[in-house]
């Protein structure tokens, strides 16, 4: 039997692990080594609330809104993250939102008031200002909303190291897929075989609707795939992250001078036969050619790489906790923009499962409001 067993081992069950295991815990970590949100995300460390989304999800701009704090305690876990796996390329020189008419800029400047009150550090910047400061931003740009907050990291970097650290912690790694969950005082997984713990958390992201299930919690995770793109390496201009108030794009160049391109162009479902995610011709060729209009300094670039991957949104607020009162089987799924989200996500996951203090109040992400 261990201490700790963790399902899932993307960035949130990876941290939870660390923290477990630096406590002194025996952890193991199972996961179906499959698609995991955490091997294709893009680095962005996002704290403004993404238009993308609220565009998209109308009626969960509440639970965006009110997890703004988490975002920011985000920023700061990854912070110490870096420096406790010895650098993972992490920068924070903030983010822009781009605006190209009037009606974006007004709609910025409204959320930024929004995002102010919750303790963001947000500037609405007119046209001069925002060309002064990234002057190879395209003419049709009138405007942005800064974020200071925001910034970026290297992901490969970042899931190499991690992994490494564990390793020397001694977290044990075994492939299985998890299929069944007995609650009680020692919970049981059951996957190929079954796995006795003191506790259980489940980091599993589009596989933790179905074992909540079995919880009688009625949470749904279907994966949502998303296409990215990386380019050769140019000068290192684009220091900021940057996206957009309406169009579907997000940019940051890595120190490495390669640029990434992204913000949530559809890929294909896996299928039976491809257990991947597939890439749709569309997405590449629009998603490119926004990103040279936007930024037609990047136009010259190659592109070396596209690729797919599932993210999970769930209904874009973090769960974390137990799975109902006093049982030994924890959820860690974070909210939208789930990179930045998985260390704070994991680490107050695995204290409450641990009886540590939590770093932040997890209570308004409780998976009580999954309870049918
Ligand atoms: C293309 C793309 C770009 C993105 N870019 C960004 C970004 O720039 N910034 C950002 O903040 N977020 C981004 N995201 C979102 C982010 O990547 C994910 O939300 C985050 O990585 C989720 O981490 P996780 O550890 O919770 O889950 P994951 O990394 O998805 O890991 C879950 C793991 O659980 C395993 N699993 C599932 N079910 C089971 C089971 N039943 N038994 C055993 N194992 C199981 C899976 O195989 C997987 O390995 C992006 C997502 C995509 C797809």
């Amino acid at each position: 039997m261990t201490d700790l067993l963790i399902i899932g081992g993307g960035i949130t069950g990876q941290v939870a692990a660390l923290v477990a295991a630096e406590a002194g815990a025996r952890v193991t970590i199972v996961d179906a080594q499959r698609n995991a949100g955490s091997h294709a995300n893009a680095g962005s460390l996002h704290v403004q609330m993404q238009s993308r989304f609220l565009r998209l999800n109308p009626h969960l701009a509440d639970n965006l809104e009110s997890s703004l704090p988490l975002y920011l305690a985000a920023v700061g876990e990854w912070e110490a993250l870096d420096a406790r796996l010895g650098g993972v390329e992490l920068t924070r020189e903030g983010g822009l939102m781009l605006a190209e008419t009037p009606a974006q800029l007004e709609f910025l400047h409204e959320k930024a008031g929004r995002e102010a009150r919750k303790g963001l550090d947000v500037e609405i910047l007119n046209r001069d200002a925002l060309h002064a400061l990234a002057p190879w931003l395209s003419e049709q740009i009138a405007g942005a909303e800064l974020c200071r907050n925001e910034g970026k990291l290297n992901p490969l970097v970042a899931n190499r190291k991690m992994r490494a650290a564990l390793d020397a912690l001694g977290v044990r790694h075994v492939h299985d897929r998890i299929t069944g969950i007995e609650d009680g005082p020692h919970p049981v997984a059951h996957g190929a075989r079954a796995y006795a713990a003191d506790a259980i958390l489940i980091a599993a992201a589009w596989g933790a609707g179905a074992l909540a299930g079995r919880l009688g919690l009625n949470l749904s995770t279907p994966p949502e795939p998303l296409h990215m793109n990386i380019t050769e390496a140019g000068e290192y201009r684009i220091h900021h992250l940057v996206q957009h108030a309406e169009r579907p794009i997000t940019l940051k160049q890595f120190r490495s001078g390669q640029v990434v391109i992204g913000g949530g162009w559809e890929a294909r479902t896996a299928t039976a036969d491809r257990q991947a995610p597939g890439i749709r011709k569309t997405s590449l060729l629009g998603n490119v050619a926004l990103a040279a209009q936007i930024a037609p300094g990047i136009g010259g670039l190659r592109v070396l790489r596209t690729w797919a991957g599932y993210n999970t949104p769930v209904d874009g607020k973090s769960t974390i906790g137990p799975a109902s009162h006093g049982s030994r089987v924890f959820f860690a799924l974070p909210g939208d923009a789930g990179y930045t989200l998985g260390p704070i996500t994991g680490r107050t996951a695995v204290s409450l499962a641990l009886g540590l203090t939590p770093p932040v109040d997890p209570a308004p992400y409780a998976p009580a409001r999954w309870r049918a």
